[in-house]
């Protein structure tokens, strides 16, 4: 996601942080989901929401990690409700790290449809360290931090993040929990890396595994099935009746998603703008 407006208020917002291990930390407030690693050391966060709550944003993780600072920030792709603290993080001392799009995109002019841009990031927010299919950071001896990049999915500069040894998976935009998901057509997002995506969570995932998605509640592997299979089943839909030469106006008025609607529709995205993203980006 990154179009929630950019005029909306961040004075109420609270940081609220679920420990899903002892070290390991879901932080919510508006915009992306975080989450935080707290090792012997220094701490890792993945995501930083805007820059409008950084200040919140390091309080609560000085007072979740004893004051410990941190050492590397990894962004789960470029929009701006994952990416907007990047700068204020950089400033204190932390190494940015992302897939080299999310370089690429924030360091250059960017459209966003609908006759938007998005004006390039001052250099402070962008990526320290890029990396192109994969990289493992060692936070410390415990825990190895696999970050692995998935084609085209939800834009063209997604990463899933796992701990492995803590069994803690952060889906980034590659998981909308319960709500239709945003495609960003102009950032070469695209249904079918989209679907391919969240089956890397799937096989990355067991029983066990603590899901955080980009968007909504804490989630399981459970969870990430029933997304999967709305994802397919729409898409399924979608594409054999545009095969057949309907045009989009038809196949959103087809009710294709009445079985769904009532759960994954939300403010952002409503069953006629998934549609439109699935059909304009299938394959011809
Ligand atoms: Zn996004």
């Amino acid at each position: 996601m990154s179009f929630i407006a950019i005029s909306q208020s961040f004075d109420d917002v609270e940081i609220k942080a679920t420990a899903l291990t002892e070290d390991i930390f879901m932080l919510e407030g508006a915009g992306g989901n975080m989450a935080l690693y707290v090792g012997d050391e220094d701490v890792f966060l993945i995501d930083d929401q805007f820059a409008e709550l950084s200040t919140k944003i390091l309080y609560a993780i000085d007072s979740l990690s004893g004051g410990k600072s941190i050492k590397y920030v990894c962004n789960t792709h470029w929009h701006g409700d994952h990416t907007g603290g990047n700068e204020n993080l950089s400033k204190q001392g932390a190494t940015i790290i992302a897939h080299t799009n999310v370089y690429e995109r924030m360091s250059t002019r960017q459209f966003r449809g609908m006759g938007r841009f998005q004006e390039a990031s001052p250099p402070a927010a962008l990526p320290d360290l890029s990396f192109d299919d994969q990289m493992t950071i060692h936070i410390d001896t415990l825990e190895k931090v696999h970050l692995q990049h998935v084609h085209n999915a939800h834009t063209d500069g997604d990463v899933l993040i796992f701990f492995k040894e803590h069994n803690v998976l952060h889906m980034g935009d590659i998981f909308f929990h319960k709500r239709y998901p945003f495609i960003d057509l102009n950032s070469n997002g695209q249904i079918i890396g989209y679907i391919n995506a969240v089956e890397k969570g799937l096989a990355l995932a067991d029983n066990n595994t603590q899901i955080i998605p980009g968007h909504g509640p804490l989630a399981t592997k459970e969870d990430l099935y029933a997304y999967h299979a709305m994802l397919t089943d729409i898409t399924f839909k979608v594409n054999k009746r545009k095969a057949a030469g309907e045009d989009l106006i038809t196949i959103q008025e087809a009710g294709i998603t009445v079985d769904y609607d009532e759960e994954y529709t939300w403010n952002f995205i409503d069953s006629d703008t998934f549609i439109s993203f699935i059909y304009n980006s299938l394959p011809e």
